[in-house]
């Protein structure tokens, strides 16, 4: 890749540049990083009507299963070839730490697009019914992939993201139109590229661009679009869900989160006190599924903060081109501000700042959106900051008295993603468990997504769930196709309308 990347868009099989372009900035230095061709509502018209003709056309859906699988495995091993530069890509776009995107942007995604892959060889796509006598001499359960698919992604991880919309839409047969973030598209792009040189059919996937309130919205509401996926903040969800109803489209939604993070007090402190920050500031807080409420009990309340602000500040806020920096800069001069508002309103609301809260000083963050990782203590259900996603670095501090009232305060937001327990006792941990509205629980753990395993979330987090050895049914429509045996019991049922007389 150029050192200064522009990327077109890519219809029908076609790379097509636009009027107008946005430019991708670096977050952590403010200079372009490359440009975006800008798409408008014509291009989305077109490429939805290349996806429509290319399933209608039928060359990609009449393939086997084996052979979507091999292609997919081609574009895994396309983009591995280049994982050290993607990371790069990734870390000048969204300014992920580059040791982060190596291992999660690129690393993860190869790791669940190659299990997709697999998954797609094993999958029933077909499975026989029983017999039923006397009424079927045979049944059969077809899975058929839906038609069009629209694939929404943000700029957090936006190869991940995709990665689990276009490998099971493709696995599955159906067609594809994707849109990236315009703050972070470039490995995006380069996904499709390698979908391109590993012969996927012209029309098959196709990415536009353009602005969500315009592109996306255009997507969601498609009469041709038969299914939308979107990775996005809660209120982009509610709106795509409302636009999708125009013609009873299947959504899925990975949406916002406000993970608690419980500790019980046998839990191993510093296990848990490095297990909150990561769970925390990874990404400078910029993932769904972070844990941005502690909840610590009374008894090791001031230890446990007291030992976490002083391991927070051996964090090292630097260049995320740089191997030995932690956290980043966030993705944009508004989400600053906002994360900096959010300090303010908690403080005026009773929180008390125990870490952080300001604009790093120094030349080195004179240019980009930098912010310093925060700690506020004394945070209570009710205020902002207990129930609003902040996407930052961020740690709201919440005390309990017993594991009952961490388990209310746990499930007291509208969100339901994530959230995790610290504890020595393994069954402790998973008795809480069963009683959090989350759509993953991680015990002694957090971020650990496994390709086995389904990712999603519950109440305003989301509907449906990516990955995951069921990730191709939501990419699927059962067809029960079964052949009737002449019977006593189907001349009974025919003279339901027929009556018993025969002409
Ligand atoms: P966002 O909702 O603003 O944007 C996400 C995508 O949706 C972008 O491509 C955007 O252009 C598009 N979009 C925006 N408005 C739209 C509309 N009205 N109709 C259709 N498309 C529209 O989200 P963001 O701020 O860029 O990303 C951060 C959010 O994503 C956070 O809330 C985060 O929690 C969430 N997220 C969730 C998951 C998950 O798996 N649950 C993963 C990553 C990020």
């Amino acid at each position: 890749m150029p050192a200064m990347p522009h990327a077109p868009l890519y219809i029908g099989g076609e790379w097509i540049d636009t009027d107008t372009h946005y430019e991708v900035r670096s977050p952590a230095t403010e200079e372009v990083a490359g440009t975006l061709a800008k798409g408008t509502r014509e291009h989305t018209e077109r490429a939805v009507a290349a996806a429509r003709a290319a399933f209608d056309q039928g060359t990609w859906r009449d393939t086997s299963p084996a052979h979507r699988a091999e292609l997919l495995r081609q574009v895994a091993d396309g983009l591995a070839q280049r994982a050290d530069e993607l990371a790069r890509v990734q870390s000048r776009e969204n300014g992920a730490p580059v040791r982060l995107a190596e291992a999660v942007h690129i690393g993860v995604s190869l790791l669940h697009l190659r299990y997709l892959a697999d998954l797609a060889d094993r999958y029933e796509f077909q499975r026989p019914g029983p017999l039923i006598t006397p009424v079927l001499a045979a049944g059969a359960v077809h899975r058929e992939p839906i038609g069009v698919c629209a694939a929404i992604v943000p700029w957090n991880v936006p190869l991940l993201a995709s990665v689990w919309k276009i490998a099971p839409a493709l696995a599955a047969g159906n067609t594809v139109v994707i849109k990236p973030d315009e703050q972070a598209p470039f490995t995006v792009v380069e996904l499709v590229r390698e979908c391109e040189r590993a012969g996927l059919p012209p029309g098959v996937l196709n990415l536009v661009t353009g602005d969500g309130a315009d592109v996306g919205a255009q997507l969601a509401e498609h009469p041709h679009v038969r299914k939308v996926a979107v990775t996005g903040c809660t209120s982009t969800g509610r709106d795509v869900m409302r636009r999708a109803a125009g013609n009873i489209k299947h959504v899925s939604l990975e949406l916002g989160g406000k993970g608690p993070n419980i500790v019980l007090d046998d839990a191993d402190l510093k296990a848990a006190v490095d297990g909150a920050l990561f769970a925390c500031f990874t990404y400078s807080g910029q993932a769904c599924e972070a844990g941005t409420r502690l909840l610590l009990p009374d008894s090791l309340h001031d230890e446990f903060v007291e030992r976490m602000i002083v391991r927070a500040k051996t964090l090292r806020l630097s260049d995320p081109l740089d191997h030995d920096t932690d956290l980043g800069p966030v993705i944009s001069a508004q989400q600053r501000d906002r994360m900096l508002d959010q300090i303010t309103q908690a403080q005026h609301e009773g929180a008390r700042l125990a870490l952080g809260g300001g604009i790093p000083a120094g030349p080195r963050f004179a240019r980009g959106h930098w912010i310093e990782p925060t700690i506020l203590t004394d945070v209570t259900s009710t205020m902002r900051i207990a129930q609003e996603e902040v996407f930052g670095p961020l740690l709201a501090v919440m005390r309990y008295r017993t594991v009952e009232e961490a388990i209310e305060i746990a499930n007291g937001t509208r969100y339901g993603l994530s959230a995790g327990v610290w504890t020595a006792n393994p069954q402790a941990g998973l008795d809480i468990a069963e009683k959090l509205e989350a759509g993953q629980v991680w015990i002694n753990n957090w971020h650990v997504l496994p390709p086995q395993y389904p990712f999603g979330g519950c109440k305003q987090s989301g509907n449906g769930r990516e990955g995951g050895p069921r990730a191709i049914d939501d990419y699927t429509e059962e067809k029960v196709v079964t052949i009737g045996l002449p019977s006593d019991s189907e001349a009974k049922s025919h003279s339901l309308l027929l009556g018993t007389q025969e002409p």
